[in-house]
């Protein structure tokens, strides 16, 4: 928990305002977004101004709320959201783009709506196609949220503030949420998801075999390795630099790989093309 970041935020006449927007102490007429609690702007010399509950109440949520509503603002105000590149790291030694960055003008945008089984802190929405935000100030995506994302197939990018300076303001906060993409990441694409499985799909699952002291695959397309006329790879010195290794299992399943040597560069390349 970043215990420098004050809150910057606070609700005013049911608009969020900013502290610079605001009168010094209880006369701001401000109240936490997340309790309804009146706060005093505290706007003196020594510490950056910033947002106070005005009786310590038990608060927790006040800075994830804020920053949620304060994300959705600038976002909505602006009209756009920039997308980060989607990287094609499906295969293990080949990458390139899927998609360069660009730059979404969605049509709706919701605060906190449920979205199957869980909630989003914001949905942006395009030809009723959904793109879920997650802003991390304090809580990253845990390994539970991820499941069900996954589980609801619906792509969604992290938007990371938890860095971000003291002192605030809806200028800096659009800078970092809407045009910035150096803090963010694609928690899952569905594309990029659906050409994986495609690949994977057309990819031979193949056993590897410990022999003595190596690590064998048998049927090498390549092939890289001959002994006494069969074909095989070395899987640790061969398969895992190679650029037809399509990689693990999503099962656990242990001791397998997945190769695609056997397909031709162009039917692979469709493929991808399918991004
Ligand atoms: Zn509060």
């Amino acid at each position: 928990m970043p215990t420098e970041l004050k809150l910057p935020f606070g609700m005013k006449d049911g608009k969020l305002v900013q502290i610079s927007e605001v009168e010094r102490g209880l006369k701001c007429g401000c109240q936490c977004p997340a309790c309804n609690h009146p706060l005093v702007a505290r706007k003196g010399n020594k510490t950056v101004h910033h947002f106070a509950h005005y009786q310590n109440a038990n608060c927790e949520h006040a800075l994830e709320t804020s920053f949620h509503l304060a994300a959705k603002k600038v976002i909505e105000e602006t009209g756009y959201f920039v997308l980060p590149e989607v990287v094609n790291d499906i295969f293990y030694s080949r990458q390139n783009i899927f998609a360069p960055t660009s730059k979404l003008y969605f049509d709706n945008i919701y605060l906190e709506k449920r979205y199957d089984d869980f909630v989003p802190d914001i949905i942006l929405e395009k030809d009723n196609k959904q793109l879920c935000i997650e802003i991390y100030v304090t809580h990253k995506i845990d390994e539970s949220k991820k499941e069900k994302i996954v589980k609801s197939n619906i792509s969604t990018i992290e938007v990371d503030l938890s860095k971000i300076e003291r002192g605030l303001d809806f200028n800096h906060l659009r800078e970092k949420v809407v045009d910035s993409i150096a803090n963010k990441n694609w928690i899952y694409n569905k594309k990029r998801e659906k050409v994986r499985k495609q690949i994977l799909s057309n990819s031979i699952k193949r056993k590897i075999i410990s022999r003595k002291l190596m690590q064998h695959v048998d049927d090498c397309p390549l092939p890289a390795r001959i002994w006494q006329g069969k074909a095989y790879a070395n899987f640790f010195d061969d398969c895992l630099g190679c650029e037809f290794f399509t990689g693990g299992d999503d099962s656990g399943e242990k001791d397998i790989m997945y190769c695609i040597g056997h397909k031709k560069e162009e039917e692979i390349q469709k493929l991808l093309r399918q991004f």
